[in-house]
């Protein structure tokens, strides 16, 4: 943890506003959702930020995730549970990508995934609240960041899952501590039986975007992406897109960062990838609507982006429209594809929804949305690890002559 900190047991967050009608709500008490049924999002004294500390303050500081301490809500250092969270490297993906083209990858994180930076923040702040019991529906790595920290912290943990989540998903969640259980239904299902026992007063709804503090944890991307880029952001991102916590939180980083006078005016463009089994989002932002309607029967092998509802729909919609982006929809045949490419050519696992990222790429390079020579981020959420691969089936017999031109 950073000794040097200036906010030892200060936090510079002011309020929190609902995402839709800026109805204001106090800090330090629990919040879900807005009156509005909205997600919250958490407001910051940033004039007082810039007096407090600087981008060299930031650059001095080891590069963990609690360098960006001033910008998060904690107010309690003694409240953050942690396992380690590093700022993620940028690999250069230069032959299944291109020159310009970095891997963020976010495989190296505790737990494996990107889900650990937006529940350590949660789970920080829940156990600041006083919150004993969570429950939550996941498609499996969110699941298991929420074991992970709320086990670490004794809070009481309830995980529902799709029947289908990928095994080792499921079993990660059980082995750090939660209970468990598999439904017959997809994530939104799951999400229904979380809020009712949420309503009866059971638990603590951890659902993406009903607690507000997970935007927060997510927005620790772009605030990285920032200080690695020298504080000039790359020209576009390409993220798989489920809940869209991390497309929104980047998207309020560069905000906070622009007040703070840290970067400019200029943005990334945002391209919200999904898979076209379920790409609600798209049809939304093809149709120029606001919001995006349930997408029936949705089914794609990247698990991660599988959500065919999502409560943030028009903070992504409104994130990609403002960057000159686009909601883009990839084939699972091309991200499989893109996985094998990248793991072949470069020597880098993606799982699945990475993969889709760099397959969103190459389809943006042929339609002219991005050129080459655009720096561009592709947001690798999961280590390749976690998910099935082609068998290896060869084998030698060693107790029989071996023929070594065929090795
Ligand atoms: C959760 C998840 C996503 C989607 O992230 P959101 O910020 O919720 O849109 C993508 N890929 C993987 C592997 C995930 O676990």
């Amino acid at each position: 943890m950073n000794e040097n900190l200036t906010a030892d047991r200060e936090t510079f967050v002011t309020h929190l506003e609902c995402s839709i009608t800026g109805e204001r709500y106090e800090a330090d008490q629990l919040h879900g959702l807005s009156r509005a049924g909205r997600p919250l999002l958490v407001r910051y004294d940033l004039d007082a930020v810039r007096a407090a500390i600087s981008r060299d303050t930031i650059e001095a500081r080891p590069t963990d995730l609690w360098r960006w301490r001033e910008l998060l809500p904690v107010r309690e250092t003694s409240n953050i549970v942690s396992l380690g969270e590093i700022e993620t490297p940028l690999v250069p993906l230069t032959k299944s990508g291109g020159p310009n083209v970095l891997v963020k990858d976010e495989g190296r994180l505790p737990t494996g995934s990107f889900k650990a930076r937006g529940l350590v923040m949660a789970v920080a702040m829940a156990k600041e609240l006083g919150v004993t019991k969570i429950a939550m529906p996941t498609n499996g790595n969110a699941g298991a960041a929420l074991a992970a920290y709320a086990t670490r912290c004794g809070i009481e943990t309830i995980v529902l899952c799709p029947d289908d989540t990928p095994e080792i998903n499921v079993r990660e969640i059980a082995m750090q501590g939660a209970r468990v259980w598999r439904v017959n239904g997809l994530i939104d299902d799951c999400g229904a039986i979380v809020g009712k026992g949420a309503s009866e007063g059971r638990w603590f709804d951890f659902s993406t975007l009903k607690e507000p503090y997970r935007i927060e944890g997510k927005k620790t991307m772009g605030l990285e992406l920032a200080a690695q880029f020298g504080w000039k952001l790359p020209d576009a991102i390409f993220y798989p897109t489920g809940g869209g916590t991390g497309l929104i939180g980047m998207w309020k980083a560069f905000d906070e960062l622009e007040q703070l006078g840290w970067i400019g005016s200029e943005r990334p463009k945002m391209f919200a990838v999904q898979a076209s089994g379920c790409a609600p989002i798209v049809r939304a932002f093809e149709a120029g609507e606001e919001h995006a309607e349930r997408w029936e029967d949705a089914s794609t092998v990247a698990a991660g982006i599988r959500v065919p509802k999502a409560v943030g729909d028009f903070l992504i919609l409104r994130a990609v429209r403002e960057s000159g982006g686009q909601a883009m929809a990839v084939g699972d045949p091309a991200t499989l594809k893109a996985v094998e490419a990248a793991a072949k050519q470069d020597g880098l696992l993606l799982c699945p929804e990475g993969g889709a990222t760099l397959a969103a790429y190459h389809q943006a390079l042929n339609t002219g949305l991005v050129d080459e020579d655009d720096r561009v981020v592709l947001f690798n959420c999961a280590t390749g690890l976690k998910y099935p691969m082609p068998e290896a089936p060869q084998a030698l017999d060693r107790t029989r002559p071996i023929d070594f031109d065929a090795l």
